[in-house]
Formats: C-alpha cells, sequence, structure tokens
C-alpha cells in the first residue's frame, strides 16, 4: 500500500517529461486534416501473401481488406506515413505517401495466358466493407471527391492497380467520387459530332483531370497509359490508350 503514492507521483511526473509543459487553453480556429488524398491498391496476390509482404518491412498500407469482407486489417496508424505510393502525382502534387492513406484490397491482380490477360474480379462483400471503410475516413479527413484515386491515376506509368474490374462506378453511386453522368456524356458526343479531337487536347483535359502527362501533342507510350489509366476507370470495357470519342465525350462530362 505505501507505494500506491509513489507510483500516483511518477505517473503525474510523466506528464512533463523533459521539462515541457503546455498550455492548451488558446486554440487557433483553422486548422485541417494533413490527409489530402485516399489511394486504392490491389495487392496482386492471396491473403497470407499480402499479409506477408505488408509487416515485413519495404512496403505498407494503412488498411488491408482480406476478400471475404468480414475484416479489416489496420496496419498503420493514419497520423504516420505509409510507404504505398511511391513515385506519384495528382493534381500537381507529387510523392503523396504524405498526405495520403493507403488501402491495399486482397486481390490478384491479373494472368497472363496463351488467350491473353485475366483480370481477377472483386468479390461485392469487400466491395461493400470498402465503400464503408472510405466514407469514414472521407468524413473524418474532410478528403475530396477527387481526391479519393486509384494507384494507376497517381502513377499511370509505372502501375495498373486496382485495375479495370474495380467497381469504381459504385463509389460514384455512394457519393465517393466524381462521374459523368450518361446524359451530359450523350450531349458532349453530339456536340463533338463524330470529330475525334487532337492529341494535344486529350492530353490537355486528362491534366485537367488530374493526370501528369507530357503537353508535347504527340501520341507517345506516356500519354497512351494516362489514357489507358483514365478509360480503366470510367469506361474498362476498352482500356487501350488509344484516342476515341467516346473517351473525349468522357473528358468533358467530368465534374471537377
Ligand atoms: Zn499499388
Amino acid at each position: 500500500m505505501k507505494t500506491l503514492p509513489l507510483l500516483a507521483l511518477t505517473l503525474l511526473l510523466g506528464g512533463c517529461a523533459g521539462g515541457l509543459r503546455f498550455d492548451d487553453s488558446q486554440r487557433s480556429v483553422d486548422h485541417s486534416s494533413r490527409v489530402e488524398f485516399i489511394v486504392i491498391h490491389y495487392t496482386s496476390s492471396d491473403l497470407p501473401r499480402s499479409l506477408q509482404t505488408l509487416t515485413t518491412g519495404g512496403v505498407s498500407a494503412h488498411y488491408l481488406l482480406p476478400a471475404d469482407g468480414r475484416r479489416i486489417y489496420r496496419m498503420v496508424d493514419e497520423n504516420r506515413r505509409a510507404w504505398h505510393a511511391g513515385d506519384s502525382q495528382w493534381r500537381g502534387r507529387t510523392w503523396l505517401n504524405a498526405s495520403s492513406i493507403g488501402i491495399e484490397i486482397v486481390n490478384p491482380g491479373y494472368t497472363d495466358g496463351p488467350d491473353g490477360r485475366t483480370w481477377h474480379p472483386y468479390p461485392q462483400a469487400q466491395i461493400d466493407r470498402l465503400i464503408v471503410l472510405l466514407k469514414d475516413i472521407q468524413t473524418r479527413h474532410g478528403v475530396a471527391p477527387v481526391n479519393i484515386v486509384g494507384h494507376s491515376d497517381i502513377a499511370p506509368q509505372r502501375k495498373v492497380d486496382p485495375g479495370p474490374l474495380f467497381p469504381w462506378r459504385q463509389l460514384a453511386a455512394a457519393g465517393l467520387i466524381p462521374w459523368p453522368k450518361a446524359a451530359v456524356v450523350q450531349d458532349k458526343l453530339r456536340q463533338l459530332d463524330g470529330r475525334v479531337p487532337e492529341v494535344a487536347w486529350f492530353q490537355h483535359q486528362l491534366e485537367r483531370a488530374g493526370y501528369a502527362l507530357p503537353q508535347h501533342g504527340e501520341l507517345d507510350e506516356a500519354t497512351r497509359n494516362v489514357l489507358a489509366a483514365f478509360q480503366m476507370k470510367y469506361r474498362p470495357e476498352r482500356h487501350d490508350g488509344q484516342p476515341d470519342l467516346h473517351s473525349a465525350a468522357l473528358l468533358l462530362a467530368l465534374p471537377l
């Protein structure tokens, strides 16, 4: 019993360790979360391998979502930087690890076979769970809808995750991301009147949408990669990176 007051004293002194004391009675009014972006990935492996990769150093993510949607692993505190985005750019901002939350979704990605590339679908339970998680993060940090992105959006020259089978449309239906309205797309198609705009126009529009890409008017590989990333998201049926009328209409109809 004699040790109790001593313990209490130790706890009390712990509050001003190092001799620093703070007066919290006066607070600034304006401040915001350091989290401005949410980046969505697939792990390109199964759960055991994903867990191993994300717990042994080198790469990390704040959240890992298994296929059954039953559990969400929280692997890095949100106030800490996770290493998931790498060399990245979105709407003029670079190296997004510092200002983002990274979500890894357990999904094998794609398999290349004799008949071409096969992408692996996302179970609905997993997407349902993801949408709840995204809403929670977005609400707490005030993340702008345009800043909820895929790894392929912010690093289109290196990455294709979360891939063309990721249901961005469902995120849009849940009010999480901007989406071109079908009627507006039809309207823009009529305005284009069968004329596919020049490459420089696509480059400018893609930059306006947030992507980083050259603006030299040439249809080079870098430009095709970015257009393919845009198509994977908004028109996954064909994501060959070729400029076409429908992609032009989608770019014009995208609410930003
Ligand atoms: Zn990724």
